[in-house]
C-alpha cells in the first residue's frame, strides 16, 4: 500500500519533468497534464458553469466582454506568433462570457474560456478596466499557471492521476482542477496563485491590453481599486487569490510605458480613451 503510494508519486515526478515551456519566460514550467487531456476538460467544466448560471446575453456589458476578449486574444496570437511561438494557440476555442453574479471573480481557463461575474463590472470601472483583468486572466492561461498549481495540489493531496486516466472521471481531480482555475464558488477552497505567478501575470497582461490598444496606465487604477475593494467586509474570491497591494501597484505604474513601447512595435501607437 505504502509503496504503492511512493510508486505513484514517483510516477507523476517523471511526467511532471516532462513538462511544458512558458512562451513567456522561456522556462520549463511543471504541467504533468498536458493540454490534450486539460483541454477538453476545461470545455466540458465551462459548459458546465454556463449550464448552472444565467449568462447575460444581447447588453452593452456582455457585448463588452465579447469584444474586449477577441481583441486580447488577437493580441495574444499576435504577441506569441512575433516572439516565436506560432501554433501555440492552435488548440484554443476562445470564449468570453458574462455571467450574473454579484461574485466579484473572473477567469480564464485552459483553451480561452473566459467568464467574468457582473459583480466585478463597478470594479472594473470600465472597459479599459475589463481589459486590464482579461489581460492579466489570459495571462495566467497562457502561461499556465494554472496547470502549474493543479500539478502542485495534485502532489500534495497525493491523487496518483497518470497515464490517460481521464480527468473528468475522477471526483478528487476533478476538485483539484476547479480548484486550481478558480470555478469554485468557495474561498476556502480555492488556490492562491504564488507571487511569482501574479507578477508574470501582471506583466504579460499588461502587454496584452497594450497590443489590444487600450491604455496599460489605466492597470494600476484598477488594482487600487481593486485594493480599495479589499478592504470591506468580506474578501470575494478574486481579491483573496489577487491580493492587491503598494508594490503591486507600483510594479504596473513602473511597467506601463514598458508595455506602451511593447504596443509600439505592433503598430499601435495610441490608445483608446478610458471612459
Ligand atoms: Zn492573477
Amino acid at each position: 500500500m505504502k509503496l504503492n503510494k511512493i510508486v505513484s508519486s514517483l510516477v507523476i515526478v517523471v511526467v511532471a519533468v516532462s513538462c511544458a515551456t512558458n512562451p513567456f519566460t522561456g522556462k520549463k514550467t511543471m504541467a504533468f497534464v498536458g493540454n490534450d487531456q486539460l483541454f477538453p476538460t476545461a470545455f466540458a467544466q465551462y459548459n458546465e458553469v454556463l449550464a448552472e448560471n444565467k449568462v447575460v446575453t444581447g447588453t452593452s456589458d456582455a457585448e463588452m466582454i465579447t469584444r474586449v476578449g477577441q481583441r486580447i486574444a488577437v493580441a495574444a496570437e499576435r504577441y506569441l506568433t512575433a516572439n516565436g511561438f506560432e501554433g501555440y494557440l492552435e488548440d484554443y476555442a476562445w470564449e468570453y462570457k458574462l455571467i450574473e453574479s454579484d461574485q466579484v471573480n473572473a477567469w480564464c481557463m485552459p483553451g480561452g474560456k473566459i467568464a467574468f461575474y457582473t459583480g466585478i463590472l463597478p470594479i472594473a470601472d470600465n472597459e479599459t478596466g475589463v481589459a486590464a483583468i482579461m489581460g492579466h486572466e489570459v495571462a495566467h492561461a497562457l502561461a499556465n499557471h494554472g496547470q502549474q498549481r493543479m500539478s502542485a495540489a495534485y502532489i500534495q493531496q497525493g491523487v496518483s492521476v497518470v497515464g490517460n486516466v481521464a480527468l473528468s472521471n475522477d471526483d478528487q481531480a476533478l476538485g483539484i482542477f476547479n480548484q486550481s482555475f478558480g470555478v469554485v464558488s468557495n474561498v476556502a477552497g480555492m488556490l492562491p496563485f504564488s507571487r511569482s505567478h501574479e507578477t508574470e501575470a501582471d506583466k504579460i497582461g499588461l502587454y496584452l491590453m497594450a497590443i489590444a490598444g487600450y491604455n496599460p496606465d489605466e492597470a494600476a487604477e484598477l488594482w487600487v481599486r481593486m485594493k480599495a475593494h479589499s478592504g470591506e467586509s468580506s474578501t470575494p474570491e478574486f481579491l483573496s487569490t489577487h491580493p492587491s497591494n503598494d508594490s503591486r501597484i507600483e510594479n504596473l505604474t513602473a511597467l506601463a510605458p514598458k508595455a506602451k513601447e511593447e504596443a509600439q512595435k505592433f503598430g499601435v501607437t495610441s490608445f483608446r480613451p478610458i471612459n
